[in-house]
């Protein structure tokens, strides 16, 4: 699947040292030590609506992730799928009465426009999982073969459903440390079957789903013909693309369990490696209006909406980057306030004939991004170069506003 049109990445003088973040599996903050290359997949979007600003949140955080690494002086390998066939895109195709695959790549394209209009720099690979169906049949075969997956015969399906036997895969509950009633109840808010007759447990995740009427399906060979479950898609594309351990998986809070435990329960299994990531890493909820952005709640602020009414991209970038990643909170026409207003002072500043050094404001920069994302903090320290740039004449140092300018491009993705 082609993705979308990157950025340049200006040079700056100088370097990063390690990138210190937040893993979720360990509850604490951890230095990131990928050798030469350092691994990133972040789970992709279900094409069904269009990118709401939880998403965008999420994209940028880890925009911000990958150009901390690069500018620490590793490459970087990024990865995205596309969940461009699933229970609820199937489902809003059925209730809008179009062609699921229409819908998915109308959405798909939307999102790659909004990608592309906030600066993200876009993965090297980008795959949906109606590209990756071989390689998904191959690991549920290979699995079936190994006894660590069984077949559900269903009623209404045309072959049988295989599912996983999670009492076979080691170190469950890794990631998300959650208590199995926890599990139980996230499993079925999030897509889960836990009441499924027949099941060897409630939590076993279903990786290959028999073919139904009305329901799109592939030739799985000895699997029959069916469709992927959820979390093996992920699982596939990432052992296809990263070696492990990968240095991060990332997504949202809400994907930390089902699935990210069960895509890493499933890469160990198969591969034999000890670690799926060094570490995993969750973008807060963005919240609206007194509830979490989300397309069930139909509480959606749209980036798409934002650019139809004119606002600039970068406004909609630095609003995302004045919250932390880790902290929820609410979307309000405030924040869009405050960050044209901002982008209006650094273009002002950036305009001037000359600047202030640059020195003191590339390293703090740095600094706060290392320090578990701290964008806030980064924007902070814009400010402060800002505000001395307009309250007296720098026209001495005619490069700074120049290198300035480079500097939040390429760590922060904000284009001036
Ligand atoms: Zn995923």
């Amino acid at each position: 699947m082609h993705s979308w049109p990157s950025p340049a990445i200006p040079e700056i003088p100088g370097r990063n040292g390690p990138i210190h973040i937040f893993d979720s599996a360990h509850g604490e903050v951890v230095a990131l030590t990928p050798g030469p290359t350092a691994g990133l997949y972040v789970c992709g979007i279900t094409p069904y609506d269009a990118t709401h600003l939880g998403h965008a949140a999420t994209y940028v955080t880890f925009d911000v992730l990958g150009r901390a690494l690069r500018d620490a002086g590793h490459d970087v390998v990024y990865v995205q799928n596309v969940t461009d066939v699933d229970d609820p895109l199937l489902a809003r195709a059925v209730r809008d009465g179009i062609d699921w695959e229409v819908l998915a790549d109308r959405e798909t394209a939307l999102f790659r426009e909004d990608m592309t209009a906030l600066g993200v720099i876009a993965p090297d690979h980008y795959l949906g999982v109606t590209e990756s169906i071989d390689g998904i049949v191959a690991t549920v075969s290979d699995l079936l073969a190994a006894g660590t997956a069984y077949r559900l015969e269903a009623p209404d399906a045309s072959s049988p459903d295989i599912y996983l036997d999670l009492a076979q895969a080691p170190g469950v509950g890794s990631v998300s440390h959650a208590s199995r009633e926890e599990m139980l109840a996230l499993f079925a808010e999030r897509g889960g079957d836990p009441e499924r007759e027949g099941k060897r447990d409630a939590l076993d995740p279903l990786l290959w789903r028999g073919a139904r009427d009305g329901e799109p399906s592939w030739d799985g060979g000895d699997l029959g013909d069916g469709r992927p479950g959820w979390h093996i898609e992920c699982t596939v594309i990432a052992l296809a693309n990263l070696d492990l351990p990968m240095t991060v998986q990332g997504g949202g809070t809400d994907l930390i369990y089902p699935h990210h435990e069960m895509s890493a329960a499933q890469g160990r299994l198969i591969s034999g490696e000890e670690s799926f990531a060094q570490a995993f890493v969750h973008q807060a909820m963005v919240g609206f209006e007194g509830e979490k952005m989300s397309k069930s709640k139909g509480n959606l602020v749209l980036v798409s909406r934002l650019r139809a009414d004119g606002v600039d991209p970068m406004a909609i970038r630095l609003a995302l980057l004045d919250h932390h990643y880790r902290t929820e909170w609410e979307w309000s026409d405030g924040d869009l306030t405050r960050a044209q207003e901002r982008l209006g002072q650094w273009r002002a500043a950036l305009s001037r004939n000359g600047g202030p050094s640059t020195d003191r404001l590339i390293t703090t920069i740095r600094a706060r991004v290392s320090d578990d994302l701290d964008t806030p903090g980064a924007l902070v320290a814009m400010d402060k170069w800002v505000a001395e740039s307009l309250s007296a004449d720098h026209s001495a140092n005619l490069g700074g506003p120049g290198l300035a300018a480079r500097a939040i491009d390429r760590l922060l993705g904000v284009r001036l």
